[in-house]
């Protein structure tokens, strides 16, 4: 079930903030590996990675370790360039809270209960582990592998017919030649 991520009040468990002086926060901005590494391995210890995962997608958080995730997965997920325009990329999104596969992941249209400019929302939620992120961009991806997906699996179709009516048809040109005779005519 779909929440707003609206308030902050998860940063108060934040293991981020309580393991990090201001100096150090940078770790969660750095570009080298390890760093980054350093940075997603404290966040799988985190007790608020949901929300804050949550956060961040939905609150277009593209640079950055976010809920385990760096700026480029983070990207990946809301199907955005690095200037945070939509991309359609040709490789689909997992779910960025279980890795599930792009087939685990489902949208739906919901009400939203602000008097802001939108009504309605798109969200993306996973059927594994149930992790759920308003983001119209993310939820057009999934869309556009549903259709991929749907066409790639007819494609798959219609050659596997195509070849078992080849087959019937050998089986068919066979069946009716003449018999050969093993032994030579007297
Ligand atoms: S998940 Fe990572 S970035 Fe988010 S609050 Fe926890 S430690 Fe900080
Ligand atoms: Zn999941």
């Amino acid at each position: 079930m779909w929440k707003p991520a609206n308030n902050l009040e998860w940063q108060k468990n934040a293991l981020c903030a309580r393991l990090l002086k201001s100096k150090n926060i940078n770790l969660f901005f750095e570009t080298d590996k390890t760093q980054k590494n350093e940075a997603k391995n404290m966040c799988f210890r985190c007790p608020v990675r949901q929300n804050c995962l949550q956060w961040a997608l939905e609150h277009r958080q593209i640079y950055g370790v976010w809920g385990g995730k760096d700026e480029i997965e983070l990207r990946r997920t809301l199907s955005v360039s690095y200037l945070g325009e939509e991309v359609r990329r040709r490789r689909y999104p997992n779910c960025p809270y279980c890795s599930a596969r792009p087939e685990k992941l489902d949208t739906k249209i919901v009400e939203l209960d602000s008097s802001g400019r939108w009504t309605t929302a798109k969200v993306v939620f996973c059927l594994e582990c149930n992790f759920s992120w308003k983001s119209r961009t993310s939820a057009n991806a999934v869309e556009a592998y549903k259709v991929d997906r749907a066409e790639r699996m007819e494609r798959q179709r219609k050659k596997r017919e195509k070849e078992k009516k080849k087959r019937l048809k050998k089986i068919k040109k066979l069946s009716s030649a003449k018999p050969v005779s093993l032994y030579p005519k007297q």
